[in-house]
């Protein structure tokens, strides 16, 4: 069963308190492909990089699973992302968003990838994922769809478009509030699935997840415990992806709750991975014993 996912493919340039890293791979779909990847594969890319992109974050990926045959090459500039965590590394500064390549960029789905049966629209403009979506012609297939506060803000009218069309969103915290207009996030999730996805699950950052499905079906999940976080940066998106990877190792195009409980267990388990280091590096590090070692004990601390 393929999975394409969709999004930025970027460099990124991150202090926290641990260190100032620059020309890292960054971007929601480089993120979310490199997890899914850990989970099945192969996993296809769909995004668009400069002539600045350095090889060798391609090279990872490749190396990795990811298929890159989806991937635009553009004479323009990479879309480049600078940011800075606080010592509470739950707050971030943006302080460069130099979009380049995204600007005017047409998403052109593969003929081969569009029967693809997971589609995963990771963040980027909500008129890229109407794009990317209207091109995906399988009939049975499962479609994720995160966002970000900015779309929430300047394209509110196309991302309500985008929300009709989907299985599952993804949305963090306080985007939700944002969006649902409410600080209560039981109420929230249950105002989004009102928008039009069958199931809304909001990211809660070190605190992990909440999953809403339909007539009042609800999971909690935790995160795990990290003594030691470098980077937060891409961990939304490494969930995205680790969910999607499993639901398709599955062959899950129309999941049981049951199935969707799972997918988010090991998003959270896979997000903590990210956090380790700066950009992809813990995670393109961790193997499959890893993983299971750390679900293991993620079950041994959430169960009584
Ligand atoms: P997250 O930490 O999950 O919010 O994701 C961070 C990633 O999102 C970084 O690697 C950025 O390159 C990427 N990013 C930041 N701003 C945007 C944007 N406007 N559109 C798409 N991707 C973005």
């Amino acid at each position: 069963m393929k999975v394409l996912v969709g999004g930025s493919v970027a460099i990124d340039n991150v202090k926290t308190p641990v260190a100032d890293e620059k020309n890292l791979l960054g971007g929601s779909a480089s993120y979310a492909a490199l997890a899914a990847a850990k989970l099945t594969s192969p996993i296809h890319l769909l995004g668009v990089v400069g002539h600045d992109f350095p090889e060798t974050h391609l090279e990872m990926l490749k190396a990795n699973g990811v298929d890159l045959s989806g991937l635009e090459r553009s004479e323009q500039a990479s879309f480049t992302w600078t940011g800075e965590y606080h010592e509470n590394m739950n707050e971030r500064t943006t302080h460069d968003v130099a979009i380049n390549v995204l600007e005017h960029w047409e998403v052109k789905v593969p003929a081969d990838l569009a029967d693809s049966s997971f589609v995963v629209l990771a963040n980027m403009a909500p008129l890229n994922q109407l794009q990317m979506l209207s091109q995906c012609t399988a009939k049975e297939k499962f479609v994720v769809a995160d966002t970000m506060d900015l779309w929430i803000t300047v394209a509110n009218k196309e991302l309500h478009e985008v929300l009709t069309k989907l299985d599952l969103l993804v949305i963090n915290e306080s985007e939700a509030r944002e969006f649902a207009s409410t600080n209560n996030l039981v109420l929230a999730g249950e105002r989004l699935l009102g928008k039009g996805p069958r199931y809304v699950v909001i990211k809660l950052g070190e605190f992990g997840a909440l999953l809403f499905g339909p007539d009042g079906s609800f999971f909690r999940c935790g995160a795990w415990p990290l003594r030691d976080l470098a980077d937060p940066t891409g961990a939304g998106d490494t969930f995205l992806g680790g969910l999607i990877g499993y639901l398709a190792s599955e062959g899950a195009t129309s999941p049981t709750f049951d199935q969707l409980k799972q997918a988010i267990v090991k998003g959270s388990i896979l997000a903590s991975f990210t956090c380790e280091d700066f950009s992809t590096k813990a995670l393109e590090k961790a193997g499959s014993d890893d993983l299971s070692s750390r679900l293991n004990d993620f079950r041994d601390i959430s169960h009584w």
